[in-house]
């Protein structure tokens, strides 16, 4: 028998197969025997990859290379839209190399970096070119760059779009980092004409910066620098009152908003009622605000400091219905890395983030089995809210967020029944502190693909693939 294909539209382009039997292809690599995380559900089968991609669900095919997951769960790679990597600049914080090794050894194939805690900041052509020149030289997964909307830096937007920026990012509240002044009211709203216009979302920290600063002030001046005094300065109606004001802003300027490290179900439904009424926005929870409350931080101290706070019971619970609903949008880690020594001092003087890159995937999983999901279910909800939605949201959909036939090949098998206790050791970023020392988990990540090639096995991160620059598809 023989059977002539003919690719559409083209006569050119025949091949002839002889002999009545097929030809098969003999792929790259087959990942057999294991538990499928895709958007349909999950699925026991085998996936085979060819030229980086995704090319079948189902049953075996014939592979050069052939991994037997054992029934374990195997994830699509995350998607984490929220990591400072502090490079170029600030390389001895963390930079790309550790950043995207930490990223690796958690499942994150793909990250997005923020414009700021790297100098120069990302708010110039010449900021994007200095980061991307070290992204490119050093990191281990893929990659896009957040652009900086700042104070004064208006002028510089049309350069960074036109470079291969994702969107861009800006504070309502003022840090004291003087190379990322945050956003006036009058800046974010003619930079969100300015992004509206290019089709880009603004990610925004929402927080009323008079409203903290003036506390602050008020509690610095009674002699305050204890533990409790970061939560008395952000109180709640300091996110919320930032909220509801940028949800109107970007209203008006008919912006894509995504509103970064909601910690509050009350400014959650501010989001969520926006959104029901047509408005383009969409917001991100971290796992430390899911897992970690108020009382955790008072315990911990200076390690587990962020802005916004770690809040109460009752908010992380509020936070855990809307995830168990459906109604937030991204899981990310907020990544914000440094030297142990600048985590020491008081509450004022102690560096403000959670070194959590690794741990968005077993955090989650553990918090999840412990509040009754099923272990399939809480893959599923890894799968949807920390790969799915953030690719769409950072319009990567036509190749990351999910395992599926045409996508990249971004794969992580999961032992969903292993125990462990994090350990310092555990950690591949420069500097290994974190929260969540000690802590018992359920889930370990084995191993890990980029585009079909082995990553990350067996605790190391392997040397023999580079990320890639993810421009936006315009
Ligand atoms: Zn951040």
């Amino acid at each position: 028998m023989t059977a002539a294909l003919t690719a559409p539209g083209s006569s050119a382009v025949v091949l002839e197969l002889h002999n009545g039997e097929m030809p098969l292809t003999v792929n790259d690599l087959c990942v057999t025997n294991a538990r499928i995380v895709t958007p349909q559900g999950v699925v026991r089968g085998s996936v085979s990859v060819l030229g980086g991609k995704v090319v079948h669900i189902g049953p075996a095919q014939p592979a050069r290379q052939e991994v037997d997951a054992g029934g374990k769960l195997l994830l699509p790679g995350l998607v984490d839209l929220h990591v400072h990597f502090n490079e170029p600049g600030r390389t001895d914080w963390e930079g790309w190399a550790h950043g995207s090794a930490a990223a690796a050894a958690g499942g994150v194939t793909t990250v997005v970096e923020m414009p700021l805690n790297a100098v120069p900041a990302t708010t110039t052509a010449r900021g994007l070119a200095l980061k991307l020149a070290a992204a490119q030289a050093h990191s281990r997964v893929d990659f896009g760059l957040w652009g900086g909307l700042i104070r004064d830096n208006r002028a510089d937007l049309s350069d960074l779009i036109a470079g291969g920026v994702t969107g861009f990012k800006a504070f309502m509240y003022e840090t004291g980092d003087p190379t990322f002044p945050a956003a006036s009211d009058g800046v974010l709203f003619t930079g969100m004409q300015a992004l509206a216009a290019a089709g880009l979302p603004l990610l925004v920290h929402a927080e009323n910066s008079d409203l903290i600063h003036t506390l602050m002030g008020d509690l610095q001046a009674a002699g305050r620098s204890d533990t409790p005094a970061w939560l008395d300065a952000h109180p709640p109606v300091s996110e919320v009152e930032a909220v509801a004001r940028v949800l109107r802003l970007a209203r008006a300027a008919d912006c894509r908003l995504h509103i970064v490290h909601v910690s509050l179900p009350e400014a959650a439904r501010l989001i969520v009622e926006a959104r029901e009424g047509g408005q383009q926005v969409t917001y991100e929870v971290c796992a430390h605000h899911l897992i970690l409350t108020d009382q955790d931080f008072l315990r911990l101290g200076n390690v587990a400091k962020c802005a916004p706070p770690l809040r109460s019971q009752a908010d992380v619970d509020g936070l855990w219905e809307l995830l168990l609903t459906g109604q937030i949008d991204t899981l990310a880690s907020d990544h914000s890395p440094c030297p142990s020594e600048l985590k020491e001092g008081n509450i004022w003087q102690s560096w403000g983030g959670i070194n959590g890159g690794q741990l968005t995937l077993p955090l989650m999983l553990t918090e999840a089995q412990r509040r009754g999901l099923s272990v399939e279910d809480a893959a599923q909800l890894v799968a949807r809210h920390a790969c799915q939605n953030p690719a769409r949201i950072a319009g990567l959909s036509s190749r990351k967020g999910a395992i599926q036939v045409g996508l990249d090949a971004d794969l992580v098998l999961v032992d969903p029944q292993a125990v462990w206790t994090l350990q310092e050791s555990a950690l591949k970023s420069r500097h290994p502190w974190s929260p969540f020392i000690g802590r018992e988990l359920v889930g370990k990540v084995e191993r890990a693909w980029l585009r079909g090639r082995a990553l990350y096995a067996d605790g190391a991160v392997l040397d023999n693939v580079r990320g890639e620059w993810l421009r936006p598809v315009s």
